[in-house]
């Protein structure tokens, strides 16, 4: 195994060393002959990125992306773990497709793919998938999720939420009361009105949280709460936390920049779900990243194929791209706050996964050399045509964005090096 010594390296902005790579993990010793020198003077080391909610479309639109190119756009954003949505097709809803995508990211080899089980089986929301078999299949599913559908049925969430106690399991929800956002285009609010389009309020959100916090509490489980997108939901979060109910909470990076103003282009890219919100959300759910009422930056990483995208925005499917732009943005958003964008885009991730080996401490001799190099001073137009993804639905093309990702490496092996995938 090669040994790696990088010059110059600034720890999370900390005064610049150098850092040994040396049998997959970080040493305190020199690096001896034979080590591989890199340059990465002015370059930001980070625990590698740790993605909870990422979409690889691998069973069944491969079209759209694979387990493999998946991989390598994580690898390319930074991400050395990604947490794999159950929504394909066939639904990952037993072990046996659990299993498939779990040994497809370990073929592909370039972060770890973690899959991410149903909850109900088919997605259908009527009967609870085998959540003990997906637990103790070779994946070791440990959340479970049904997004891009709610769990609406609280008497499911609540046996869901009671089943996954016994091996430390977190529902994943999706919040989303369906029967207030029947047809739903874009946000409901004055540019839906605006633009005659049926809008999807954000009380549709709150009030699925408000549920689930509740009966989280009541069971004693853990729930984690998807792509927030409303000032409200932030709310009742806060509330929940500080009663102690055992509940985390991502958000996703378009959420943090992007407001729903750009739904009267109907340019179907900026089409997602939950959708862009407004100016006074977006202020809302950056405060509560910092505060910590928010946990994660997620990426909700959903490639589209050019048919399912390129047309009508009524018939345009929901989702955008994102693993490669997702530090990028929330640089821009957050500026160079290196230790809280590690908690929340590395370290709080993986401790709500449980992927051991990731966030982990790089000051530490012994860690595992598992981390992203970043280049903040450089700047980025983002091209569609330069993600490494199979999809090109990306919000951001024709934007600058600051800080490009020089290398990523994997248990002291590189999956990125001078901007590039290495396979
Ligand atoms: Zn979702």
């Amino acid at each position: 195994m090669t040994a790696y010594v990088m010059k110059g390296v600034s720890l999370l902005g900390a005064a610049p060393r150098d850092l040994v790579v040396r049998d997959g993990r970080i040493a305190d010793e020199p690096p001896g002959a034979g080590a591989e020198v890199i340059d990465a003077a002015g370059l930001v080391a980070l625990p590698g990125l740790v993605d909870l909610h990422t979409h690889l479309r691998e069973p069944g639109r491969e079209d759209a992306e694979t387990v493999e190119t998946g991989s390598r756009a994580a690898a390319a954003g930074g991400y050395t773990a990604v947490c794999a949505m159950a929504n394909t097709s066939p639904v990952a809803d037993t072990a046996g497709v659990v299993e498939q995508v779990w040994r497809l990211g370990r073929e592909a080899g370039l972060v770890d793919v973690q899959p991410i089980g149903a909850v109900t089986v088919g997605l259908a929301g009527r009967q609870l998938a085998e959540l003990g078999a997906m637990a103790t299949s070779a994946a070791q599913v440990r959340i479970f999720s049904d997004d891009g559908h709610c769990v609406a049925d609280p008497r499911l969430m609540r046996r869901a939420l009671e089943y996954v106690k016994a091996f430390d399991g977190v529902i994943a929800q999706h919040a989303e009361e369906p029967r207030l956002t029947e047809g739903a285009q874009m946000h409901e609010g004055e540019v839906s009105t605006r633009l005659g389009l049926t809008g999807w309020p954000a009380v549709a959100e709150e009030a699925i949280i408000a549920r689930d916090v509740l009966l989280a509490e009541h069971v004693g489980s853990r729930l984690h709460v998807c792509h927030v997108s409303t000032a409200g939901s932030v709310e009742v979060l806060r509330q929940a936390k500080a009663r102690g109910v055992r509940v985390t909470a991502e958000v996703t990076p378009h959420h943090l920049l992007l407001t729903d103003e750009l739904a009267t282009s109907y340019d179907p890219v900026y089409k997602v779900n939950p959708p862009l919100r407004t100016a006074s959300d977006v202020r809302a759910l950056r405060q509560a990243l910092i505060d910590g009422v928010i946990d994660v930056v997620a990426t909700d990483h959903a490639p589209h194929a050019v048919e399912d995208k390129e047309c009508e925005w009524a018939y345009a499917r929901p989702g955008m791209v994102g693993l490669e732009t997702a530090l990028p943005v929330v640089l821009s958003v957050l500026g160079e706050q290196w230790e809280l964008i590690a908690e929340r885009m590395s370290r709080a991730p993986a401790r709500i996964a449980g992927l051991a080996g990731h966030g982990g401490d790089l000051a530490a001799a012994g860690s595992p050399a598992t981390l992203t190099l970043v280049d903040p001073a450089a700047r980025r137009t983002v091209d569609p045509s330069d993600l490494v993804s199979r999809s090109r639905n990306t919000p951001y093309a024709g934007t600058t964005l600051p800080g490009r990702i020089v290398a990523t490496f994997l248990r002291g092996e590189p999956t990125v090096l001078d901007g590039k995938v290495v396979r």
